[in-house]
């Protein structure tokens, strides 16, 4: 684990499992359909049961690089925040700025909904092929702007399923804050 101060909020890296996590919301690696997949959103939807899915459907998708929000069924979470990241491509196709825009729909949303404390998947690095260590600088750098611009939120933690992805992230971190401890 790894964390650092942004202002008067923190920046945390766990490897873990999102579903677990007691933050008042987490977020979800979703696709346009909102109506579920493999991976993290399997996941999700399999520990939070079937409400979720009830909400998705009545939100009716999600555009590539917005955010929805849902209740966290029986999760320990109150909130899913479903975001959908950008398929990778060749890096050429908007990715970058997609994949940006993904995080900080996401917090924009979970600050209007008072949320203080969020938890993130590795949004786009499974399925979605987009590469560890240039999503780790993308996800990190914009939740750092995002914190500043929402002081309402205390804490973003990144929840890494696996030895890779958090050295990825922990990596990227160290490129960003070189002081983080
Ligand atoms: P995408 O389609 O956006 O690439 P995936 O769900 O395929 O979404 O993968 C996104 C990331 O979520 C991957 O790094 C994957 O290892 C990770 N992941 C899968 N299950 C979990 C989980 N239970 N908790 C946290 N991260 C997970």
């Amino acid at each position: 684990m790894r964390g650092v101060k942004i202002g008067s909020a923190t920046l945390e890296l766990v490897e873990g499992d999102i579903t677990k996590q007691d933050t008042e919301a987490i977020a979800n690696a979703a696709n346009t359909s909102l109506l579920g997949g493999g991976g993290v959103d399997g996941a999700i939807h399999r520990a939070g049961g079937p409400q979720i899915l009830e909400e998705c459907r009545r939100i009716g998708g999600c555009p590539t690089g917005e955010a929805r929000i849902t209740t966290g069924g029986r999760l320990p979470a109150r909130w899913v925040i479903h975001t959908v990241g950008p398929v990778y491509r060749d890096g050429r196709h908007g990715e970058a700025e997609l994949l940006a825009r993904a995080y900080r729909n996401s917090l924009s949303l979970a600050s209007e909904h008072g949320i203080r404390t969020v938890a993130f998947p590795s949004i786009s690095t499974g399925a979605y092929g987009y590469p560890l260590a240039e999503a780790a600088r993308i996800a990190l750098t914009t939740a750092r702007d995002c914190l500043t611009a929402h002081p309402g939120i205390a804490l973003v933690r990144f929840v890494l399923f696996g030895q890779a992805a958090y050295r990825a992230y922990d990596a990227a971190l160290a490129q960003l804050v070189p002081d983080a401890s």
